[in-house]
């Protein structure tokens, strides 16, 4: 087991297979944003199974596949399946846009996907083209519908919940989480490069309180997913609300994750810069002992807490750098 020197065990890798997106969200990649990682610098297929290898011998239940945009990396169910084969992983999932889901639903199944993020911030047209840059609503709406039916449940919808420009639309969103058999998680916005300091950051323990009195909501205390939203249910479990509040009340004393970008490096913290760069080490023919004892290493780096509030201009990274 992976334990950090606060206690806390990581068994858990979000995976960044790609930082290029086809969305612009006004508080993730910026407009005209052209500083992407060369090709040649992504982990191969080869060289991410060699590190979720090592990351499931040191006790790695959970991998999730994120970006960037993962399904636009190429045969990115071919990467799934050979992930989800390796022995110790139980829980391989993946966060989308959903904008390419539709084709993409039946083969991430067959590859092993057990659950799915997506994200979605309104049910507004207008709105998605106002937040993601472009009219891509009927999109996401096909890509959900097409996993729904493929099987991939339960699917949670994150929703990044910003004043002025989707607060109104909160409700709207339980109505559809309702119909559809959905999770809804509401986000916070985090000061994650400029894009993330300049969002309407909406402090959730209002809304929460909101939503707890108009939909009778209880707090849930079986864990969804082992991450660090907090979840409320209706007593007919017909709905369930997932809070995420890395501002208002973060979570930090319970953080059981480390990232790995697309360029190979090993992030301790969405808030912070510690990080390890395994890609020089695996293309210099690390072997598999020492990739193991450079990743113990590397967690004993892992800072105890993000200083979003006292330091917000600190992390200069936006969130598709870092693997969301
Ligand atoms: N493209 C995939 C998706 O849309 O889910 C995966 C990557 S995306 C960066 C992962 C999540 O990060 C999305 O739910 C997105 O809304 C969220 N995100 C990005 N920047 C953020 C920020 N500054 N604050 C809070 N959430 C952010």
């Amino acid at each position: 087991m992976l334990e950090d020197r606060f206690g806390r065990r990581i068994d858990y890798v979000r995976l960044s297979v790609t930082d290029r997106c086809d969305l612009r969200c006004s508080y993730c990649i910026p407009k005209g944003f052209k500083d992407f990682e060369e090709p040649e610098h992504w982990l191969t297929f080869d060289e991410i199974e060699r590190v979720i290898g090592a990351f499931t011998r040191l006790g790695t239940r959970r991998v999730r596949l994120t970006g960037g945009e993962p399904l636009l990396r190429r045969d990115i169910s071919t990467l799934a399946a050979r992930l989800s084969a390796l022995p110790g992983l139980d829980d391989l999932s993946l966060s989308t846009n959903a904008t390419q889901l539709a084709r993409h639903a039946p083969a991430l199944k067959a590859a092993g996907v057990s659950r799915l993020n997506v994200s979605l911030d309104s049910l507004r047209r207008d709105c998605i083209t106002e937040v993601t840059g472009r009219d891509s609503l009927p999109q996401i709406l096909d890509g959900l519908m097409a996993a729904k039916q493929a099987g991939l449940t339960p699917i949670k919808i994150n929703m990044v919940a910003m004043q002025g420009v989707n607060h109104d639309d909160i409700e709207a969103m339980v109505g559809f989480c309702i119909e559809h058999q959905f999770i809804l998680r509401l986000i916070e916005t985090m000061p994650m490069g400029d894009t993330g300091r300049s969002a309407q950051y909406l402090d959730l323990q209002p809304v929460l309180a909101r939503l707890r009195d108009s939909f009778g909501l209880r707090p849930q205390t079986a864990t969804l997913g082992g991450g660090p939203a907090s979840y409320w249910s209706t007593a007919d479990g017909r709905f369930t609300l997932g809070v995420i509040t890395p501002i208002s009340q973060h979570f930090c004393a319970t953080c059981n994750r480390v990232r790995l970008s697309v360029d190979g490096t090993l992030y301790m913290c969405l808030g912070q810069e510690e990080s390890l760069a395994l890609r020089p080490l695996l293309r210099a023919g690390i072997s598999d002992a020492d990739l193991e004892a450079v990743i113990r290493q590397a967690i004993e780096l892992k800072p105890e807490r993000h200083e979003f509030l006292e330091t917000p201009g600190k992390v200069v990274r936006i969130m598709a750098k870092t693997g969301g």
